[in-house]
């Protein structure tokens, strides 16, 4: 939130926050930071019950990580680095006492997002150690089933294993090999295929369950939000490597219903874990229902809150190239300072209710300086609409439109104070849930 309006008490909350955190580690000594002692990891590692340390630690490196990415923290990188070294020191004895099954073994409780937070500090540090670490984090007999391709996902954890598919995605990044770039497109298309209800979500009592059996899962404790979390970062990925339609469709599907959903009206802090499918279920009524403002902890309030923070994310995605090209796959009121063509948009959409035939969009495009080069706005044709009552203008212009599920590309030297106008005829339609 702070990357994106420099609030100057953001800033020092956060910075705060990082020196109390820095504070805590240098007096541990050890370079392990976390509010739960680090014998919590002696069961862990011995295969005992203790519930879900790593899950934790990959929020508190991440959080860490983001300081330095997003803010320059120096001080938030150093204390990353020293939690890698004190984990991977661990990893290696677990190894080296006992042995690589067991490491493997241990896995089974909740280190998803591990390995993404490593290849992410890989990439910063290019230490090798890093990069060791975080291969040893990519759980090979879940990786290893999307890379044969089979659609075996029942019976996993999801929020757990979402995560190491966005390491995987990172892995890819980094080192460039395209199974890991495969992983991802495959795990989304049996995710969708076979594992989503109409809202997007996936998942029930946090579990996988079989493949096109949707039907008789539907309950109170569908579609944990985290999940929703996860799964619209891995399809951001997606998107930015193939400019595929659907993955700009699917984000806006999970993100309407999976994340907007969550937070109960107006008031921050009080969020759900699980969005009930079931017929005449309610949020109010089921098992883990609304939190509390300031009372309420679980692993749906670390991503929930995040979300809100997060709304002006993945609007816009600039093409890198020799001309400016923008693509704008989100319809949400924002504005976007395009600095390579030169030009500030405003985005404004009109207020939809339920009973409105249309979605109306209005993109203002301001220009402080003539420039002499042609740039692209690319704008989504959302799968959902149809052409039969669709209009766009330029400046009062009609212009011809693709057909929904494509881009309508319009290039050109932008001067100042010139508007593009969508209309979007809302249909109402059904899917059918897959189930016997
Ligand atoms: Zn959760």
């Amino acid at each position: 939130m702070w990357a994106s309006t420099h609030n100057q008490t953001l800033y020092e909350k956060m910075s705060s926050l990082v020196d109390a955190l820095y504070d805590c580690q240098k007096k541990i000594g050890t370079g392990y930071l976390s509010a739960f002692p680090p014998e919590f990891f002696d069961r862990f590692e011995a295969i005992q019950s203790v519930w879900a340390p790593y899950y934790t630690i990959h929020k508190i490196m991440a959080g860490l990580l983001d300081q330095y990415v997003l803010a320059g923290n120096v001080k938030a990188l150093q204390m990353v680095v020293g939690m890698t070294d004190y984990f991977g020191n661990r990893v290696k004895n677990v190894i080296l006492k006992y042995s690589i099954e067991r490491h493997w073994t241990s896995l089974n409780e909740e280190t998803g997002g591990m390995n993404d937070v490593l290849y992410r500090l890989y990439s910063i540090t290019n230490d090798p150690k890093h990069m060791v670490l975080a291969h040893l984090f990519d759980k090979p007999c879940f990786l290893g089933l999307l890379a044969v391709q089979a659609d075996s996902l029942s019976g996993f954890h999801s929020n757990t294993h979402i995560p190491v598919v966005i390491g995987a995605q990172m892995r890819y990044e980094i080192t460039g090999d395209p199974l890991y770039k495969e992983i991802g497109a495959f795990f989304m298309d049996i995710v969708n295929s076979s594992h989503s209800y109409a809202t997007g979500g996936t998942s029930v009592s946090e579990f996988w369950s079989d493949p096109k059996r949707l039907a008789e899962t539907l309950s109170t404790e569908n579609e944990e939000s985290c999940t929703t979390y996860n799964m619209l970062k891995v399809s951001r990925n997606l998107f930015r490597w193939t400019k595929e339609m659907a993955y700009a469709d699917y984000y806006e599907r999970a993100l309407m219903n999976g994340v907007l959903s969550i937070q109960r009206g107006r008031e921050p802090g009080v969020m759900i874990y699980m969005l009930p499918q079931g017929p005449g279920q309610s949020k109010a009524r089921s098992y883990h229902g609304w939190g509390t403002k300031f009372d309420s902890f679980w692993c749906c309030y670390g991503t929930g809150i995040e979300s809100f923070s997060k709304l002006g994310d993945s609007i816009y995605f600039e093409e890198k190239g020799t001309a400016p090209s923008l693509y704008i796959i989100q319809y949400i009121s924002s504005s976007f300072n395009w600095r390579s063509a030169g030009v500030a948009l405003s985005q404004k959409i009109k207020f939809v209710s339920s009973f409105d035939p249309y979605l109306q969009i209005s993109i203002r495009i301001l220009s402080n300086q003539s420039t002499s080069q042609s740039s692209t706005l690319n704008l989504r044709m959302p799968s959902w609409t149809s052409l039969d009552g669709a209009n766009v203008t330029l400046n009062d212009q009609n212009l011809p439109l693709p057909y929904p599920g494509n881009f309508l590309c319009v290039a050109r030297n932008w001067t100042s104070n010139e508007t593009l106008t969508l209309v979007l005829p809302l249909k109402l339609r059904t899917e059918p849930i897959k189930g016997q």
